[in-house]
């Protein structure tokens, strides 16, 4: 929830101003409005820069055409935080990508297929169509070619997306624990085994450890330090934790045995979550990319 509603206000808070902020971020955290991030599509996930989606300009206003893909909450939203091109569509520079407040009532605007998710189903993705809509002037965010202020919003969400790793990891951990205390096996009960207690302690550690850092990939997003020589030690959390959050599922899950395997327990579905978690909002291979640039360019650094 925290999740959603963070991401498409994100670059309205950091890149947007006042009549914006008061038009569409004021309603949504009152509760108001609902509204989703547009970013991915069908050709460029990770690849953002491969983006299609155009914005043409017509007077003063601009025309938006394209196709956006696995937008959360897509089908509920009231509004859209989406990325377009404005500059040359082959482009490969940051400021050939513009942000655009777009409402869900604009003529030209509708929901297309809806996704058959693996998990996470509490709320659907699915495809933004955009045929020539047109976007007034007010609702361009920041400035035409302000795609890197915007994505600033992204590096902000870091902490929030490591988060739900933790909690799905505890979640996995306390569950499995309970369980395994009460099962028996061989006269004593498989919580009584060391190699059992060592994936305990493991899990355990791991998850303190994923917690401390993402404290502090939160503090620096409070801070306003999210831009790039912050951007490695945000990225860690949100690496650290989701991984974390697939390991302690699946390794919660085999200590519940073909129990774990069935939905009576709640571990199946905690497992295909927390697939999610390293997928989306930059997976784990981009995490990776940016925390070794961060060393490259001794962002991370140590002397
Ligand atoms: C449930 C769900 C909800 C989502 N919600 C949204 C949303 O609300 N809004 C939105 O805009 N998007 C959303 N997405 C899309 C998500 O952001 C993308 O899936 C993600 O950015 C990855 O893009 P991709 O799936 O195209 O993978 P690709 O970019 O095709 O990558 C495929 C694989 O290759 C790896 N890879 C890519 N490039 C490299 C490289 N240079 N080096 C090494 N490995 C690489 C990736 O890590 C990945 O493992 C959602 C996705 C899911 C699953």
């Amino acid at each position: 929830m925290l999740l959603l509603t963070r991401l498409p206000t994100g670059p309205i808070l950091i890149a947007g101003n006042d009549d914006q902020k008061q038009r569409y971020v004021r309603p949504s955290a009152a509760g108001e409005v609902r509204a989703a991030f547009g970013l991915s599509e069908p050709q460029a996930g990770s690849d953002v820069m491969g983006m299609r989606t155009r914005a043409v300009r017509d007077g003063d206003d601009w025309l938006l055409s394209g196709t956006k893909c696995w937008m959360s909450g897509v089908d509920q939203a009231d509004w859209y935080c989406v990325f377009a091109k404005t500059g040359d569509p082959a482009s490969r520079e940051h400021d050939s990508i513009s942000v655009f407040i777009v409402e869900r009532g604009w003529p030209g605007v509708s929901v297309g297929s809806l996704d058959r998710k693996m998990g996470v189903k509490g709320v659907d993705t699915g495809e933004l169509l955009l045929d020539e809509v047109r976007v007034p002037p007010e609702n361009v965010l920041g400035e035409i070619g302000g795609f890197r202020a915007a994505m600033l919003g992204l590096n902000a969400m870091r902490p929030v997306v490591a988060a739900r790793g933790i909690g799905l990891a505890e979640g996995a951990l306390m569950y499995a624990t309970e369980y395994i205390k009460q099962r028996p096996a061989f006269g004593r009960t498989i919580a009584d085994f060391q190699g059992i207690q060592w994936k305990l302690a493991e899990m355990a550690t791991e998850i303190e450890a994923a917690r401390l850092l993402t404290y502090r990939a939160a503090w620096l997003a409070d801070k306003g330090r999210y831009t790039k020589e912050w951007v490695p030690f945000l990225s860690m959390a949100k690496y650290y934790a989701t991984e974390l959050a697939v390991r302690a599922s699946g390794e919660c899950l085999q200590l519940l045995g073909a129990a774990g395997y069935m939905k009576d327990h709640p571990m199946e579905l905690f497992y295909r979550d927390a697939r999610q978690l390293t997928i989306v909002e930059g997976t784990t291979q981009v995490q990776l990319g940016l925390i070794s640039r961060g060393v490259l360019d001794h962002d991370c650094w140590w002397d």
